[in-house]
């Protein structure tokens, strides 16, 4: 089923009888090449790559809740690429590229909205650091433009720039960042990887992955044994629970993120905007919506749920840069749960397991990552080689401390990053 201007008229003007499940609903076969565990973003567009870019389709993508229910349906849909370190910089603009190519690859409509991310800057020394990355974002091929205060302030005026303690001197704008629909890009992934074979298997949780002779021979679930040659771990959140049933410890601790959202309102917000002193950013949904967020709730947890210290922070955030939203009802919040690695990096490598290979530690930037992650690990698994822009991603950066990429220059405290 092909989606088209065409079709969307005449399924109109025949009462939209014409449509078809997006997906199969298969039981698990005994046996597959791959097994991919997670049916968030990172593992279905992992499935979709596997088969598109290398001809592999005997693979089951195994979830254990519903498809796109984690993570990569809680976010708040914001795509950039604007880093600054080697590594994180090639593989995030890589990623960027592939964002802008993704309705055409998918032939759905996963509203992309590149309308510029604004990341606002309150002293001389957040202006230097700004102007440094923003180098190294144009180094990298990638747009950055530094802005002054009356720049800025002709683009938002509604925001305080006067305020006593944190007045805005200004930002870094990159026009190529904005939002995309988080559920239409997993639901997007999850069609294309089903169009070419793949099993999705939902309401499959894996409890056990089988090891012989140092190798990875397949996975137990709930839903029975499945055989396989090579098992991609990619659940996010969950990440050092499933890697420790193949006995591994993982350098991430899991972290609760919330959002929130505001009552439909006309537009306002035009772009994504960051403030740079309380951690908080806002940008408006196509249905009106005010998303915004914050910090981690500092403490780890499992529950996709948060506490209201964080809750309050957020909304003295967002009335210090923008005293206007007090008018603002909030709709309502929800949370997910973030694999925050040491470093706050991420990790696309090998395991000591033959056979066994992870993807993990996108902290609360993963959703950006969905396409340049998904191609990454497929050019791992299929080939077993790194895929060049996220050649650094190594998990062995955390036992010999060499290529540590601390993007925030926090240390080594997993909920700082
Ligand atoms: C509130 C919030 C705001 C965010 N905002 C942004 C943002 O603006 N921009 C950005 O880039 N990123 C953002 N993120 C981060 C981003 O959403 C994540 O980094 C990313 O979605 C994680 O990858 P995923 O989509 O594969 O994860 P998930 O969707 O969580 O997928 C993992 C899947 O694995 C499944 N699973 C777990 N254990 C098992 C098991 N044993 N067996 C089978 N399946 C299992 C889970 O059910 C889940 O569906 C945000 C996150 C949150 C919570």
């Amino acid at each position: 089923m092909r989606f088209s201007g065409l079709r969307v008229l005449a399924e109109g003007l025949t009462g939209n009888r014409g449509w078809r499940p997006h997906w199969r609903d298969p039981a698990p076969k005994p046996e597959y090449d791959i097994v991919i565990i997670g049916g968030g973003g990172h593992g279905l567009a992992t499935a979709f790559y596997l088969a598109k870019e290398h001809g592999l389709t005997n693979i089951a993508v195994l979830e254990k809740g519903y498809l796109g229910g984690g993570n990569v349906g809680r976010n708040t849909t914001i795509v950039r690429a604007n880093y600054g370190l080697p590594g994180n910089s090639e593989f995030y603009s890589h990623s960027l590229k592939l964002w802008e190519g993704m309705e055409q690859e998918l032939n759905f409509n996963t509203m992309m909205s590149q309308r510029g991310i604004i990341n606002l800057c309150h002293s001389d020394g957040q202006r230097d650091a700004f102007a440094r990355r923003g180098n190294a974002m144009r180094n990298q091929g990638d747009d950055a433009e530094l802005l002054d205060r009356a720049q800025v302030r002709e683009m938002l005026p509604y925001l305080d720039y006067d305020n006593i303690r944190f007045p805005i001197y200004g930002g870094l704008l990159q026009r190529r960042g904005g939002t995309a629909r988080h559920d239409a890009v997993a639901w997007g992934y999850a069609r294309g990887a089903d169009q070419r074979g793949v099993d999705l298997i939902q309401n499959c949780e894996v409890t056990g992955i089988d090891l012989e002779g140092g190798r990875v021979t397949g996975v137990q679930t709930s839903r029975g044994a499945i055989r396989a040659k090579k098992v991609g771990i990619v659940v996010a959140g969950r990440s050092g629970q499933v890697a420790a049933l193949a006995g591994m410890r993982l350098p991430i601790e899991s972290h609760v993120l919330q959002a929130f959202v505001s009552e439909g309102l006309k537009p306002c917000i035009d772009n994504v905007i960051s403030f740079g002193m309380g951690h908080f950013y806002i940008s408006q949904s196509d249905k009106g919506g005010l998303v915004f967020g914050g910090d981690l709730d500092f403490y780890a947890s499992y529950a996709a749920r948060g506490n209201l210290p964080m809750a309050e922070h957020v909304m003295e955030a967002a009335m210090t840069l923008m005293p206007v939203i007090g008018k603002a009802r909030v709709l309502r919040s929800w949370g997910g749960i973030m694999d925050m690695s040491s470093d706050g990096s991420p990790i696309i490598d090998k395991t000591g397991v033959e056979g066994l290979y992870l993807n993990c530690g996108w902290c609360y930037g993963g959703f950006k990552a969905v396409p340049g992650s998904g191609f990454s690990f497929a050019h791992l698994i299929a080939q077993d080689r790194p895929h060049e822009p996220a050649a650094k991603f190594r998990l062995d950066r955390f036992t010999t401390g060499r290529g540590l990429m601390d993007e925030e220059g926090t240390g080594a405290q997993h909920n700082l990053h």
